[in-house]
């Protein structure tokens, strides 16, 4: 399969998309991270991607380390999720009813999170986006518990409903929101926002509020301002508080979810990779998944416990619905992607990660720019201070401001970053040794340009 072409798109330049993309939609983009606003310039204008690499409207091909912020595990237009969806498309694109292939990926789903016979998922029911999983976790929290408090922690993002801007991570830490305007105080006002890693925040905010909170919602491990690793045994932690406090545990592993393992990040804990056995023994109440679970394609899920799920109409009172929800190409596309994330794959992923991470660091080392690197799994991110960054307090105080000449070094040399230091780096199972070189040669060029960086007057 050849998918970029230099032939296709080669008269047109970037600064004109933007411009003709502004007068139609908002900031030209149709989300907001995407339009380059903390580092400057013209955003890519991207037409086609094919395994490690994107190409713009000019024709030229950047390594991309974004992978469409998290779906493309397996690298771009994958050969056999494409021919699935190819496959799927021509039998019809949308059926508005149950289909043999949703319950195939929800058992393939059921069983990957089936970690050492511990189930951590016995129902899921599928939405096209993680802003609707999470949002309808919360739902379905307030209505087995009865309460409507929820706990979220600062820098955490997950998704754009109301009640979850709150001092969110992602874009919002992007344009250094504090939240979102349209959102009735009335809501926001039932999210209570903690700082990250902080246990005695937890305790005191059930000690506050006892028998009100219907569930903390916490990324598995933050990824979304910066990385923000768990503390050790910080998630067993909460797992215990909140059901001492007789509220729920919802893990977003929208991000994390089938990237950084077979079973996501509660998979890593629960066998052992990270963390002691003894801090691997929780299992989530409820959990989100997203991003890599449709394999490019709109798909995402709520999972859990089989008593919380059949709340869910028809079986419950708590109601959620979706026209597109479990679109069978959507599917087809997640159960190729599952299919071929074998453990193969996630050597790779892990392994480009690693010399990617390594080489950063040793860039910016040779460049004397003070950084620290945080890790979760095959995801990481870069902060300007030397610090560790346990909190999203810890991810602002940073030299911010050497990102964007870093940023535009490595997009010079053909290597697209996450356009914000908020975000993590994503490599895929297609950074084979030819894209890395297009990084690891970059990196010490966009780390000088780091170290000469000025702070703004
Ligand atoms: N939760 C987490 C952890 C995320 O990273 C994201 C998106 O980046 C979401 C939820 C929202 O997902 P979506 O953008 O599909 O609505």
């Amino acid at each position: 399969m050849t998918v970029l072409s230099d032939a296709a798109h080669g008269s047109a330049t970037n600064d004109a998309a933007a411009a003709r993309a502004r007068a139609v939609i908002p900031g030209g983009v149709n989300s907001p991270v995407r339009a380059f606003g903390s580092v400057g310039g013209t955003p890519l204008s991207i037409v086609a991607a094919e395994g490690a690499r994107v190409q713009d409207v000019t024709g030229r091909r950047y390594v991309d380390l974004v992978a469409s912020w998290g779906p493309a595990l397996l690298g771009h237009a994958h050969p056999e999720v494409v021919d699935a969806v190819q496959r799927a498309a021509a039998r019809g694109l949308s059926f508005g009813a149950s289909t043999p292939a949703e319950t195939e990926l929800a058992e393939a789903v059921i069983e990957r999170l089936t970690v050492d016979g511990v189930r951590g998922v016995e129902r899921l029911r599928m939405v096209s986006t993680g802003t609707e999983a999470t949002m309808t976790a919360i739902r379905i929290a307030r209505g087995a518990t009865g309460r409507d408090v929820i706990v979220k922690f600062a820098g955490h993002y997950h998704g754009h409903s109301d009640g979850l801007l709150a001092e969110s991570g992602s874009g919002v830490a992007t344009l250094g929101l504090p939240g979102s305007a349209g959102v009735p105080a009335d809501i926001a006002a039932l999210t209570l926002v903690l700082p990250y890693n902080d246990r005695e925040a937890v305790a005191a905010a059930f000690a506050a509020h006892p028998g009100r909170i219907a569930a903390v919602i916490t990324e598995a491990a933050g990824a979304n301002a910066g990385v923000l690793v768990p503390d050790a045994g910080f998630n067993r932690f909460l797992a215990d508080a909140v059901h001492a406090d007789g509220a729920l545990l919802i893990v977003d592993e929208v991000l994390t979810g089938f990237r950084v393992g077979p079973a996501g990040w509660w998979g890593l804990e629960r066998s052992g990779a990270v963390g002691t056995a003894a801090e691997g023994e929780w299992v989530p109440d409820l959990i989100t998944f997203g991003k890599v679970i449709g394999g490019g394609m709109p798909l995402a899920g709520i999972g859990g416990r089989a008593d919380l799920m059949e709340l869910l109409a028809p079986l419950g009172p708590v109601y959620q619905a979706g026209t597109l929800s479990g679109n069978p190409l959507a599917v087809a596309a997640g159960i190729a992607t599952l299919r071929a994330a074998d453990a193969e794959v996630y050597r790779r992923v892990d392994a480009a990660a690693d010399t990617v991470r390594t080489a950063l660091g040793a860039a910016l080392e040779a460049a004397g720019v003070a950084h620290v690197i945080s890790r979760a799994g095959s995801l990481f991110s870069v902060a300007f201070r030397d610090a560790p960054v346990r909190t999203y307090d810890d991810a602002r105080a940073q030299d911010t401001w050497r990102y964007a000449p870093f940023f535009h070094e490595m997009l010079d040399r053909g290597v697209a970053l996450p356009p914000s230091v908020f975000e993590a780096w994503f490599l895929t199972a297609a950074h084979d040794d030819d894209a890395l070189s297009v990084v690891l040669d970059a990196l010490p060029h966009a780390a000088r340009a780091a170290a000469s960086a000025t702070p703004p007057a």
